[in-house]
């Protein structure tokens, strides 16, 4: 996943080359930090993986972290590893950079069009039925994120993928948070935080998360519900994890809580290429929380694929059916990507 991840960040800086417009990525760094001993040797295992691929990395003094990240208490830090080329920007600025780069180079976007039916021929995919009419192509993308299940379901394959709560909170400006600090993983409470509009954003992961049927997604996820606690029970739950390393957790005012659909695989890994059985359906979804990350390489090798070229990297841990046959409206199915997320060790 590594090299996707890195493609997004050479593919932002060539979209604000050609597109002639910053998009804001702040390269605040990232910490990923570690207390217990098991904790650690998973950041060694990370560290070798980023140094493999060439990523810039530093192990950092406990001590030297209320210098980078005021509110963070060091006493149970046993080991930080900091990136410091890591970043995060508006996905909404990046996804219409794409769209504006794209229409660029003559592709044809068309808005408020719904895929209503895959259109199958001879047990292959050769085109799409919208609310737009019929369109014809000798490789159809599926790529609709928690929809994608259902539609690919018509072509009768089950896509080994669930979509799970992925939940985030915002608090209010205090004083120990600066504007600008890296961003933080701290995998032993299962917490990621990084700064967002001058407070601090914190996403919790259940330790029992939940999932939908992805039958139930409804067209505005507006109106999804994943169940009456709206996230309460994880903020308490969390909260008890995450205030060992921000002890001014209590004093924060929750100002925002953002949640939505996140579709995840039982490995954690996307669900990317060529569907087994279905000729000319080409798979990119189940990205496991980091599509917006990852989004750079996904478009990269799915776009190679579909033009019968080889993809500019290994796509051999994604391929789609490395499940065997799934019944992704299963919930015993869905219990495992659930897992998979409640057992996830990055951001
Ligand atoms: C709270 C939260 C926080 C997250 N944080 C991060 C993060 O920090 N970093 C990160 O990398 N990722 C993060 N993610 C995950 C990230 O948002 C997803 O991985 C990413 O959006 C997946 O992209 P996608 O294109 O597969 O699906 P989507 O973004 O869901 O896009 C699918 C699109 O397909 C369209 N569509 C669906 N059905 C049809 C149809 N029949 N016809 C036409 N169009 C259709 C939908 O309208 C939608 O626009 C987060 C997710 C959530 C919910």
């Amino acid at each position: 996943m590594i090299p996707l991840v890195r493609q997004t960040y050479a593919d932002i800086a060539s979209l604000e080359q050609s597109l002639g417009e910053s998009l804001d990525l702040r390269r605040v760094g990232s910490l990923h930090l570690a207390a217990a001993v098991n904790w650690e040797r998973e950041l060694q295992e990370l560290a070798d993986l980023n140094t493999l691929h060439g990523v810039a990395l530093q192990w950092l003094p406990p001590g030297e972290l209320p210098a980078l990240v005021p509110w963070l208490h060091p006493d149970p830090v046993r080991v930080a590893l900091f990136t410091p080329d890591d970043g995060y920007l508006d996905p909404y600025r990046l996804a219409q950079a794409y769209a504006h780069a794209a229409r660029q180079q003559g592709a044809i976007l068309l808005q408020n069009v719904a895929v209503r039916e895959l259109l199958l021929a001879h047990g292959r995919v050769i085109g799409v039925r919208t609310t737009d009419g019929d369109y014809h192509a000798p490789q159809v993308v599926l790529a609709a994120g928690a929809w994608s299940a259902v539609l690919s379901s018509q072509a009768g394959f089950g896509i080994p993928s669930a979509p799970v709560r992925s939940q985030y909170w915002i608090a209010a400006p205090h004083p120990l948070v600066p504007r600008r600090h890296p961003f933080t993983i701290i995998p032993e409470a299962r917490a990621y935080t990084r700064p967002e509009v001058g407070g601090l954003l914190f996403g919790l992961r259940e330790a029992q998360s939940v999932s939908v049927d992805p039958r139930t997604v409804p067209d505005d996820l507006a109106n999804l519900s994943f169940g009456d606690d709206l996230g309460w029970e994880s903020l308490s739950e969390g909260t008890a994890l995450l205030e060992r390393f921000l002890p001014a957790l209590p004093e924060l005012a929750i100002q925002s809580y953002i949640t939505g659909p996140s579709t995840y695989t039982p490995d954690g890994l996307f669900v990317l290429g060529a569907t087994p059985g279905v000729e000319g359906l080409l798979l990119a979804t189940g990205c496991c929380g980091a599509g917006i990350a990852a989004s750079g390489g996904i478009g990269r090798a799915v776009a190679a694929l579909a033009a019968d070229q080889t993809p500019p990297f290994d796509l051999s841990p994604f391929q789609p059916g490395r499940f065997g046959a799934v019944d992704p409206f299963d919930p015993m199915f869905r219990r495992r990507c659930e897992q998979a997320r409640s057992g996830k060790v990055s951001g």
